[in-house]
């Protein structure tokens, strides 16, 4: 099969069409007190609201209603630390096709419990010592499955890209645009709508504090790859950006900032108390480098998307409590 081009804002448009009324097209929710600690006009794009509780839904199910009939017949692979692997798992019960996740064993219980509801077959790797990408790449040959990775492919970036295209449609124009970062797919989609529909618009991505593989990436001009990152935000757990992720984000993204899991943890309570919403650790990602002014805002018209809502109670009481 030939290389896929890398995906342009008429793709996103494209995912659109075919995502539409399949996944919901997501709230957007202001604060007046997000207002008035950071002195900005805050729009929120909830995508914890998202089918399956996270934005990967929409290049998951894009990427699967690319497949032709023999694709279709064999099934769709996939890795994941979760919210990926859910969305493979419920598109390809939406599709009537069959789907393999590779998980790692330490991924919260939630996911692995939601991945399974939705008809997904799991096997579990450790994350320390194996390669899941080789793992994938072994399974896809002995199975004549297709392989959909969690970022680094056109039509998931595509899919993940309409979440900022139905913000700023529903907005209008901004000044600025925050999205969190794990492997790049929501960011790449997410600049690609931004620079289309909101030229002026300044684009930052956000990365957990022990993780900065972008951050330092951007800086480089290549992508830097690191060790596993021990952090609360496990769905931008991720080692390094993607080929095609790093490509976009490169021409598109003006910065990268970090925020810790201390400043996370304050996102989560502040969502919980002030706006009545759960939201995943990952998911508070872009909130909190507005919230606690790592890049000033103030007088700004802001966009923050809001990730992912998957956590658990247990874990979710602990932060909370
Ligand atoms: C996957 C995920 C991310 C990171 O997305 P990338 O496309 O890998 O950058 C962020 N937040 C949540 C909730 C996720 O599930």
């Amino acid at each position: 099969m030939q290389a896929l081009p890398v995906p342009t804002y008429d793709d996103v448009v494209d995912a659109a069409a075919r995502i539409e009324g399949i996944a919901h097209r997501t709230p957007v929710l202001t604060s007046t007190t997000a207002n008035e600690r950071t002195g900005a006009s805050i729009f929120f794009k909830c995508e914890n609201l998202q089918r399956m509780g996270a934005f990967k839904f929409r290049g998951a199910y894009n990427a699967i209603s690319h497949f032709d009939a023999e694709q279709r017949k064999a099934g769709v692979l996939t890795f994941s630390s979760g919210n990926h692997a859910q969305a493979i798992a419920l598109s390809a019960r939406l599709a009537g096709i069959h789907a393999t996740i590779i998980m790692p064993h330490d991924a919260p219980a939630a996911k692995v419990a939601a991945t399974r509801g939705y008809g997904g077959e799991v096997i579990v790797y450790d994350r320390y010592k194996e390669d899941r990408e080789a793992i994938g790449r072994r399974l896809a040959e002995e199975r004549g499955m297709t392989l959909i990775p969690p970022y680094d492919h056109p039509h998931v970036m595509a899919g993940q890209g309409t979440a900022v295209k139905e913000l700023i449609e529903e907005t209008g124009p901004l000044d600025m645009l925050f999205v969190c970062l794990g492997g790049g797919g929501l960011l790449s989609g997410s600049a690609l709508s931004a620079a289309a529909l909101s030229p002026q618009c300044q684009i930052t991505g956000v990365e957990p504090e022990a993780g900065n593989d972008g951050q330092q990436s951007l800086a480089r001009g290549e992508r830097v790859r690191i060790d596993v990152p021990k952090t609360i935000a496990d769905g931008a757990a991720t080692q390094q950006l993607g080929v095609y992720t790093f490509e976009v984000i490169q021409r598109l993204v003006q910065q990268i900032v970090t925020v810790s899991d201390a400043q996370l943890v304050d996102a989560m309570r502040f969502f919980a108390q002030r706006m009545k919403i759960v939201v995943e650790p990952t998911g508070c990602l872009a909130a909190a480098a507005v919230l606690n002014g790592i890049v000033p805002v103030k007088g700004r018209r802001v966009g923050v998307v809001i990730s992912g809502g998957n956590v658990d109670l247990e874990r979710l009481g602990q932060f909370l409590g």
